[in-house]
């Protein structure tokens, strides 16, 4: 399905259940504006983690393949960057629009690689079309600067784009997280080299094909797939300029380390362990909503999740009722209208998280709420493990130093603001972090003191709208942070500034000696 187009008239040509596909198509490179068949020896099976069974095999994309997706962009890139501002901003009008109009197409591969919810894959599309939204607005977005710095003389400065560049796409936000990075990098004047994640590339491919249909020339955006092999070569290969990671620690220091050392601009967005620190004080029944939602939402596959709850003072008598609330959620398939969260990624994911819920248990805790195991009727082969809460966790066991990346809420407890403070501020990470209180004085002393990029008040997920930017903080970003995604700092990371000083004397030197020292 990722190759064709439809019309709105015709019944959806896309998946709408979790029943097997018949004959899986194999995925396509997207190259020159074309969908390619990979010449690939290997090749990655994509399954539905509702099913497990196949939906797609992913190319490890060849060697010959990922040259010619970065020659294409190298050759499409002067006449790409010549293209007046205007144009480009037209095609992001329409991107915006094609992405509207095929909302539900795009949901729909989500939910059948990914696995979430279809009304959360939708959410999915909504934050990356944001940022589409926001590139619409380049032509005031770009503008230099420019200075009368002595009689005839004036310096501007302007934002060129880099020339070819790359972004490597995480498995959680399959529509999201490529439109992060096409609207601003190709806005901008760039071309794109995008290697969506192995595990779901269906969202990245029909935004290829609507890119296209857009009026994106052919080249401004290529799509190649494969893992780590794709990778290196985007690390080592000179014509590209900058990366634009998401994903694991792992890769990100990796990817980080390694392209930095060759010479590349390197954004790396990594993993988190977000906290909510709950007052006593708080709206009791929306703080309950708001952490069982953002724990338990998107089964916890999010960088945002609000994984980490701690309980200050007598917040800790709600846990009783947390876990009701957690227990009332529907776990099941993504199409399933009453899905409140679907399966995890993959089996090995699931044994992954299952694993770290024991550690926790062997490590002292109290499982409150036991997950494990759990199989929708309709879904005896997925991924599934329901809503899971861990209490009496402390800060040395390994179910709270690690990302655990799954529906599970581990909860720890402090007397008073000030150690719950300082218990956040110790965690290695910083993405997100979010209070609930109605005091304003105990909110204003944690916006303040608190060490996280994304800081939530009465708010479990904080992530900035695009007119912002994704502020990661500590070890959730490479490199001490900076090169923010989306917002102003977005475009800076996808420009470089030319300054540019003109002197046009308005009468001729009187003097007949040149000078040898700086003016002073
Ligand atoms: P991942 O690191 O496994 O994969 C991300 C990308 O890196 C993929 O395209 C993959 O092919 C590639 N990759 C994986 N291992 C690699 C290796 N060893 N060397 C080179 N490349 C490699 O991440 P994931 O599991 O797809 O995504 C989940 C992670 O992403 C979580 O840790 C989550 O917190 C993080 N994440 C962070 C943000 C953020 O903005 N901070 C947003 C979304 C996801």
């Amino acid at each position: 399905f990722h190759q064709t187009s439809r019309s709105l008239t015709e019944m959806p040509d896309y998946p709408t259940s979790h029943a097997k596909i018949a004959n899986p198509v194999n995925t396509t490179n997207f190259i020159d504006n074309v969908a390619v068949e990979s010449k690939a020896t290997q090749w990655i099976d994509l399954h539905d983690p509702a099913t497990n069974e196949l939906v797609t095999r992913v190319p490890q994309s060849t060697p010959d393949e990922l040259k010619a997706a970065v020659d294409s962009a190298a050759k499409a890139f002067p006449a790409w960057k010549a293209t007046s501002l205007l144009h480009r901003q037209q095609i992001m009008f329409k991107l915006v629009s094609l992405i509207r109009r095929d909302w539900d197409r795009l949901a729909a591969s989500i939910t059948l690689e990914q696995g979430k919810t279809l009304s959360d894959a939708k959410g999915d599309v909504l934050r990356g079309l944001q940022v589409a939204e926001t590139a619409c607005g380049i032509t005031t977005q770009l503008t230099g600067e420019v200075l009368e710095v002595s009689k005839d003389m004036e310096t501007r400065s302007y934002k060129e784009p880099l020339g070819v560049v790359a972004a490597i796409c995480p498995f959680n936000f399959p529509a999201m997280i490529p439109l992060w990075c096409l609207p601003l990098a190709t806005v901008t004047g760039n071309c794109l080299v995008m290697k969506p994640s192995e595990r779901d590339p269906g969202a990245a491919m029909i935004i290829a094909e609507l890119a296209k249909e857009a009026g994106l020339p052919p080249g401004v955006l290529n799509i190649v797939h494969g893992s780590v092999d794709t990778v290196n070569f985007i690390l080592d290969e000179p014509r590209i300029k900058a990366i634009s990671f998401v994903g694991s620690d792992k890769a990100g220091e990796y990817i980080y380390t390694r392209g930095s050392a060759n010479g590349k601009r390197v954004q790396a967005n990594l993993g988190a362990k977000n906290h909510a620190i709950v007052i006593p004080d708080a709206n009791k029944n929306a703080t309950i909503n708001a952490i069982v939602g953002a724990a338990f939402g998107a089964a916890g596959q999010r960088c945002m999740a609000l994984s980490t709850l701690v309980l200050v003072g007598k917040s800790r008598e709600w846990l009783p009722e947390i876990v009701e609330r957690a227990k009332a959620l529907k776990v099941n398939g993504g199409f399933e209208p009453d899905a409140d969260l679907g399966p995890v990624i993959s089996p090995q994911s699931l044994s992954r998280i299952e694993g770290l819920v024991q550690s926790g248990v062997d490590e002292g805790a109290t499982l409150l709420l036991d997950g494990r195991g759990f199989r929708p009727e309709k879904y005896p082969n997925g991924n599934f493990i329901a809503p899971t809460i861990l209490s009496n966790v402390t800060t040395e066991m390994k179910c709270y130093q690690e990302e655990i990346f799954g529906p599970v809420l581990v909860c720890l407890e402090t007397e008073t603001l000030e150690d719950a403070i300082d218990l956040v501020n110790r965690n290695r990470y910083g993405n997100g972090v979010a209070i609930f209180t109605n005091s304003g004085s105990t909110a204003a002393r944690f916006q303040r003191d608190i060490e996280a990029g994304q800081v939530g008040i009465n708010v479990p997920i904080p992530v900035p709208l695009p007119m912002f930017s994704f502020t990661g903080n500590k070890a959730s970003i490479a490199g001490g942070g900076g090169n923010y995604f989306y917002g102003k700092a977005g475009l800076n990371f996808y420009t470089q500034q030319k300054t540019v000083t003109s002197l046009w004397r308005s009468e001729d030197a009187e003097c007949t000696k040149a000078q040898t020292v700086m003016p002073t």
